[in-house]
């Protein structure tokens, strides 16, 4: 089973950017691309991470896609808050949450990244996180070559 990942991924910005009431940026020079991983698990997967940019900045957010040898990297870059050096890899633990006190409006339960790593990993997807405190965190998504068909 396969997809059009494209479709699929601006389907998704367009239902989150509604229900957040946000602006979300979807770059891509491709023109289609299928992929072959789980449908619902991408879904989630990707819905996650766009969650955490929504809720941890109050800029746009900015998805691209980009071909990078022959694999796709799915960037979800945004411009809030961060994450200090010292929790980014404490961050996909279960239930582990920067602000434990949570003084911060944002509620949850430190569960969604625990969960994305685990569907990462069913589906061979790289996960690498980059953030900087006060100026933002860029996610990105390692599809590899095996799991999709690029048509530029
Ligand atoms: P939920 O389980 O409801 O998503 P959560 O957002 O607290 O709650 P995770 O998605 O697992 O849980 O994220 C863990 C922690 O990592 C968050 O509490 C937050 O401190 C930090 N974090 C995750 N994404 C970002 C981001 N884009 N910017 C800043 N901090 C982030």
């Amino acid at each position: 089973r396969s997809f059009e990942l494209i479709n699929v991924l601006q389907r998704i910005v367009k239902k989150l950017s509604v229900t957040h009431q946000r602006n979300i940026e979807f770059k891509t020079h491709i023109k289609s691309l299928n992929a072959k991983l789980n449908q619902e698990q991408f879904i989630q997967l990707i819905t996650i991470f766009i969650d955490n940019a929504i809720k941890y900045s109050d800029k746009d957010v900015v998805i691209s896609l980009n071909q990078r040898n022959k694999n796709v990297i799915l960037q979800i870059e945004d411009k809030g808050i961060g994450i200090p050096a010292e929790s980014l890899d404490k961050i996909f633990n279960r239930f582990y949450r920067v602000d434990k006190a949570r003084t911060r409006k944002t509620g949850g339960s430190g569960l969604g990244l625990y969960i994305a790593k685990e569907i990462a990993q069913t589906n061979d997807i790289g996960i690498d996180v980059q953030s900087e405190l006060s100026q933002g965190t860029t996610v990105k998504l390692t599809i590899k070559e095996q799991y999709i068909e690029i048509f530029n």
